[in-house]
């Protein structure tokens, strides 16, 4: 491979960060941090073959330069090519859009919400919202789940994760057995604040999720780890273009007003008055939209920001009137590279 020149598969996009860099490989979802100075040596370094690469080494950086090419080769993150084959490859388009004017909602209720269902979920089919999620803070009834499925039946709607607090009443074992054959779009459901032997559901089709230690509420969100990291090339290309958590996002709040984030102190009117059309299409609805993390104080020295999600609701020393701090829930250390 020495007279060869490496690069980079395009589904795998090298990020550099203040201390170290990371390869994300959007096809496999997967990634492996490696040092800045090789992203630049293969990525900038005028596509030289490894042999005249070497040349500019010291003999002992040499061989970790090798060894890192092998890694890399043996993990297929890179390929060889001769010099006169560079122009086969040509670069991935890296914008993002969608058909759709909002992509993503969240509906909240508690047991004093008064919903009007039928205009919120023609709202949604009128912008070709495709995921949604459903938080109910309080105890409900089976049949009310099943009257806001039945709306969500009605709609594009093709994926719907359920969030709720436990409570004695109704167990998730009812909920699985009463929904997992009639709504194909449900496709998880997360259970806050109960203990592992009050929950035993398996399901064969809906994933569910068990939170014991947390509780679910308006404020529960942002919470940023590498657990939490989302390696498709959608969700890259999105946070490389608009803000990974709000970009056509919509929220009807438990009081049913409509908001960017359930977290987020602005209000867009209630759903009873407005459109969320006409809202989503309102310049001051989508200026959060346009926040990348290359804007965000911290964030844009991380070689994860990409692959996390966003949080405005939350930041670490809001400047007043910024919306550009490090989101709070976040411990990762980019200087250090240490996860705090
Ligand atoms: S520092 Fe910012 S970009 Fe990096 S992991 Fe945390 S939130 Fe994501």
């Amino acid at each position: 491979m020495s007279d060869k020149i490496p690069l980079f598969f395009e589904c795998c996009r090298p990020v550099k960060g203040i201390s170290q860099g990371a390869v994300f490989d959007l096809q496999r979802e997967r990634y492996i941090s490696v040092p800045n100075d090789l992203i630049d040596i293969i990525t900038l370094g005028g596509k030289k073959t490894v042999s005249d690469t070497i040349q500019d080494f010291d003999e002992d950086d040499r061989s970790t330069y090798q060894d890192y090419l092998e890694y890399l080769y043996k993990l297929e993150y890179i390929f060889f090519v001769d010099s006169d084959q560079l122009n086969w490859y040509p670069p991935m388009n890296m914008d993002w859009d969608h058909p759709s004017e909002i992509t993503n909602a969240i509906l909240e209720f508690d047991t004093n919400s008064k919903h009007d269902l039928d205009k919120i979920f023609k709202g949604l089919e009128d912008v070709g919202c495709l995921a949604l999620e459903i938080r109910i803070y309080d105890e409900f009834e089976l049949d009310y789940l099943a009257e806001i499925l039945d709306c969500a039946a009605n709609t594009g709607i093709t994926s719907i994760a359920l969030k709720y607090n436990y409570f004695p009443g109704l167990s998730s074992e009812k909920i699985i057995s009463s929904t997992e054959k009639k709504y194909f779009n449900l496709h998880s459901i997360e259970v806050y604040g109960a203990k592992k032997e009050e929950i035993s559901t398996v399901s064969q089709r809906v994933k569910v999720l068990l939170h014991e230690d947390q509780l679910l509420s308006s404020t529960h969100c942002g919470f940023i780890s590498k657990e939490s990291f989302i390696l498709n090339k959608t969700f890259f290309l999105e946070s490389m273009n608009f803000n990974s958590c709000l970009n056509r996002k919509v929220v009807v709040d438990v009081k049913g007003q409509v908001k960017n984030c359930p977290a987020m102190t602005e209000i867009f009117g209630s759903h009873h008055e407005v459109s969320l059309q006409n809202v989503a299409r309102e310049s001051a609805f989508q200026a959060k939209w346009a926040i990348t993390k290359d804007e965000v104080i911290v964030c844009k020295s991380c070689e994860f920001r990409y692959v996390c999600l966003d949080c405005r609701a939350f930041q670490a020393n809001p400047a007043e009137g910024q919306l550009h701090g490090k989101p709070i829930k976040c411990n990762y250390d980019p200087l250090s590279g240490e996860w705090l």
